[in-house]
């Protein structure tokens, strides 16, 4: 029998679902209503209504991004800040508007501080080449978590060789909780940066990044979050949290691919030097001497991606029209539910259990190899990843080059959790 955490709600095929904490409250959630909202989660695939457990790889779109998208190219497609007519002036005045409500989805102070790149990835290189290359010297110290992204490995890898800064890496428990007292030795006067993954993509862990910026602030260090599989499941507040730099990408948070955000404080970005040059981003230019744009300009050389920065605004009006309060508290419960229901799957072993844990849920069903199970869920039209999902040294810890996983988002539901499980018990 599967414990119904979540009892007594329902969660799928009716209209409203009340999370079990808030019954009394206003804070329902019209999941079936949502549901209609994602054109793509509605398909068959191999004969089977899709399930689309793969949200930690990227979301799905609600129409309103979509249309966001096609609307920009049908009524009002311009390039932006340098035109002298009407389309170029609505065009500017959406991109702009789009980085105002990406500053107060982040609770930024200011809109400036909002760097529009292509992803996670670009942001974090753009960081490590600038304030890493400025501020970062031989013998300096790179603390990174055992539950990094490839993405927040890498480009320090290559500021380290760079500059002979040494990487030093937090350890994790068995659960895949960052050790804290062991963070707290690790911290020294040499720590220059500390990069920690808010959500890990593999074990869903929700780090105590409040207290990890606290602790290396008292060391004169400066803090990269990465929000990536963060961004649509929990609600940010930079400032309360006091992060110097934190990004995201907006194809994991119901926006398009190819663009994502930098947020950064301005003092500090104000004295990182430009990272890409060209037009955009100067002031003025002769042969001699460059004189570069003021933030957010200095950071967004050549024409940028307007259209996605455009809907990736409408999906943070999309997120904020649910409430990212009431995202939390139903995936969190969803994951609950999902963690409790795998675990009566036969020889199925759950890759972390963190007590503090949201929307990621990674297994291996022994002596299954990984992609056999993922193809397996494939032809009943459940899409889910199988491999080291570009954080090998996370699965190394637990001695694994590969795992399952299943991640969660909005428009999932405990039906879905249990025909997962039901199709992972007829595995042969
Ligand atoms: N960081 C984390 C934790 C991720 O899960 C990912 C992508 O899966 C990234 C960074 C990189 O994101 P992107 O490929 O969108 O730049």
């Amino acid at each position: 029998m599967i414990m119904n955490s979540l009892t007594p709600i329902e969660l799928y095929g009716s209209d409203y679902y009340f999370l079990q904490n808030f019954k009394n409250d206003q804070r329902s959630i019209a999941i079936d209503s949502i549901r209609k909202d994602f054109p793509l989660i509605n398909k068959n695939i191999n004969g089977h209504p899709l399930i689309w457990l793969d949200n930690g790889a990227t979301t799905q779109k609600p129409r309103c991004v979509i249309d966001a998208l096609t609307t920009y190219y049908k009524e009002y497609n311009s390039n932006i800040h340098r035109g002298s007519h009407t389309l170029a002036d609505i065009a500017t005045k959406r991109y702009e508007e789009a980085r105002r409500k990406v500053q107060q989805f982040l609770g930024a102070s200011l809109p400036e501080e909002i760097i529009f790149v292509r992803g996670a990835t670009e942001a974090i290189n753009l960081v490590a080449e600038t304030y890493g290359m400025k501020n970062v010297s031989y013998g300096d110290e790179i603390l990174l978590t055992t539950m990094e992204h490839h993405s927040n490995i890498v480009p320090w890898q290559k500021l380290s060789e760079d500059t002979g800064a040494v990487i030093k890496v937090i350890p994790i428990n068995e659960q895949g909780e960052i050790l804290l007292e062991e963070y707290d030795k690790m911290l020294t006067t040499r720590t220059r940066i500390v990069a920690i993954t808010h959500v890990s993509n593999i074990l869903g862990t929700v780090n105590p990044i409040d207290q990890m910026i606290h602790m290396a602030h008292s060391k004169g260090a400066i803090v990269l979050i990465d929000g990536a599989q963060a961004a649509c499941h929990l609600s940010v507040d930079v400032q309360k949290i006091n992060a110097d730099f934190y990004v995201f990408s907006g194809h994991k948070a119901f926006g398009p691919t190819g663009i994502g955000v930098l947020y950064g404080k301005k003092p500090i970005l104000e004295k990182m030097p430009p990272w890409q040059r060209g037009g955009g981003m100067i002031k003025n230019v002769n042969f001699n001497k460059t004189e570069f744009n003021k933030l957010p300009e200095k950071f967004e050389a050549g024409t940028p991606n307007i259209a996605d920065a455009i809907a990736l605004g409408e999906a943070i009006d999309y997120m904020n029209k649910i409430g990212l309060d009431k995202i939390e508290s139903y995936e969190r419960a969803l994951t609950q539910y999902a963690m409790e229901s795998l675990s009566l799957v036969p020889r199925l072993r759950l890759i972390g259990t963190a007590s503090n844990k949201t929307s990621i849920l990674s297994f291996i069903i022994e002596p299954y190899p990984p992609d056999k199970v993922a193809n397996h869920l494939n032809k009943y039209g459940i899409a889910t990843r199988a491999g080291h999902h570009c954080a090998q040294p996370t699965l190394e810890r637990y001695g694994l080059k590969s795992s399952n996983r299943a991640s969660l988002a909005i428009y999932n539901t405990k039906k879905e959790i249990d025909l997962l499980v039901k199709t992972l018990c007829s595995i042969k």
